[in-house]
């Protein structure tokens, strides 16, 4: 009964997807047929490649309609099979109700891709705060820059239009959000396209590697809405009810939204790989996203330590993904390597969100973690706490396989003293713990700089 359901549901989510990319592949026939009218060999060109957008279409789809039958199987019992259907519709094809301004699509195709430092002299420095260019839209331009500068663009022929048009959609994917929104991707991105420039990621990973990472980093919270996975699974979120049963399930969301905008019409910037190099390309993206649930990453955190003990072995398939997998992890916690002053920014911003959620709990009579209640909830405190459990630990197993990144580990180590001489200045004088106006308090932050500035002229006596 549980297979007959979930064929049925398999075949009628797959007539759909069907129709859909019909719809989508008449247009670019038609598109395409209006360019080579009196040419028949352009005629069979066009047929070969309408067959293989197709094919690509489905593979892309497979992977959706994968997913969504694997989670039916856990709630098929308590959810309606058609309600299932219909969230499954409504959360991964929402894009076709977003539209892209054609003014957009010009503005990002008719000039010449700037270089990265147009946007700020600093741009290609790993201590830079991406945040800094602007807003929204220089982002998407300044991410365009980034895929140039890496050679993705020739290496892979991207189409300018089209990766124009994947960007706005990326863009438009991320919700307005305290934290995890399109500058959170952006700044992610920010920092792995430092990465991918090192001599030494360009020998460990392959193209199509570094490519996956960079597209991963853009796409890895597309449509984030503010609140943890916890939270999905423990409210019986929609999400919740589409993705729960492999755990994971903002992450799998994300990749699903990923796949849907590679799908829509113009959006596919992998279109001119072969069929293989496509399904490599999604495959190390669903990794990659994947590998950003920290509880992922923490369980396999040993398996990175044991790689970096014994040395990366170019040779090795787990050395590959592992790889991928602390970079992608270390982009994603970038904001933590960052001078104090910009960590503190980000930092209100990642509480803000937290607060959010703990009040949304405290409204449905539950009670929020600490880190989530905004009356109990020091942020110093939880700064370290987090720090010294996973970030930390990120970034010295990356200073150690990339020795460049020494200094970064040490800003970061900067900022850490910052957090915990803060908590001591807190504590110590009975201030509020609760909340986030103190941490833009500027007598707080002079008497912790005060105290760093006697602690280090002590040690310096001492020596
Ligand atoms: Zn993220």
């Amino acid at each position: 009964m549980i297979g007959l359901r979930l064929g049925m549901f398999s075949s009628i989510t797959g007539a759909l997807t069907n129709s859909l990319i019909s719809f989508s592949d008449s247009a670019i026939l038609f598109a395409s047929f209006a360019q080579a009218d009196d040419a028949v060999n352009d005629h069979c060109l066009l047929y070969r490649k309408l067959q293989e957008a197709h094919r690509r279409s489905h593979m892309a789809a497979e992977l959706l309609v994968q997913g969504s039958t694997l989670s039916v199987s856990i709630y098929y019992e308590h959810i309606p099979l058609l309600l299932t259907m219909f969230l499954s519709m409504m959360l991964i094809w929402r894009w076709i109700w977003l539209k892209i301004a054609p003014e957009d699509i010009l503005r990002l195709t008719v000039r010449e891709i700037p270089h990265p430092t147009s946007f700020h002299p600093d741009f290609c420095s790993f201590d830079f705060f991406p945040r800094s260019i602007g807003g929204g839209d220089i982002y998407v331009e300044a991410s365009l820059s980034m895929f140039k500068e890496l050679g993705f663009i020739e290496t892979y022929r991207l189409r300018r239009r089209t990766l124009a048009r994947f960007l706005l959609m990326v863009q438009k994917g991320y919700r307005d959000v305290p934290y995890h929104n399109w500058s959170h991707a952006f700044a992610v991105s920010h920092f792995c396209f430092m990465l991918l420039r090192m001599p030494s990621v360009q020998i460990a990973l392959d193209d199509l590697e570094r490519l996956s990472l960079f597209v991963a980093c853009l796409c890895h919270d597309i449509d984030h809405r503010g609140t943890t996975n916890a939270f999905q699974l423990q409210s019986k979120t929609p999400l919740a009810q589409l993705y729960s049963s492999e755990g994971s399930v903002l992450e799998r969301h994300h990749f699903a939204q990923t796949v849907s905008i590679l799908s829509m019409e113009e959006c596919n910037i992998f279109e001119q790989l072969t069929r293989k190099q496509y399904q490599t390309v999604l495959d190390h993206i669903r990794e990659i996203i994947l590998a950003t649930d920290i509880a992922a990453h923490l369980r396999k955190v040993e398996k990175i330590r044991a790689m970096v003990e014994e040395g990366y072995d170019r040779d090795s398939t787990d050395h590959h993904y592992l790889l991928m997998c602390l970079l992608m992890t270390a982009s994603d916690l970038s904001d933590q390597t960052k001078p104090f002053k910009f960590a503190k920014v980000i930092a209100e911003n990642i509480y803000r969100e937290f607060f959010s959620q703990g009040d949304l709990e405290k409204q449905m009579g539950n009670r929020p973690i600490e880190m989530m209640d905004r009356e109990k909830a020091c942020v110093p405190k939880m700064q370290l706490e987090f720090m010294d459990t996973v970030a930390v630990p990120v970034f010295d197993m990356l200073s150690r396989i990339l020795p460049d990144l020494r200094g970064t580990y040490h800003t970061m180590m900067d900022t850490r003293e910052r957090w915990a001489t803060m908590e001591d200045v807190v504590t110590e004088e009975g201030l509020p713990k609760g909340g986030l106006e103190y941490l833009r308090n500027p007598d707080l932050e002079e008497k912790v700089e005060q105290r760093i500035e006697e602690r280090r002229t002590e040690a310096e006596m001492v020596r």
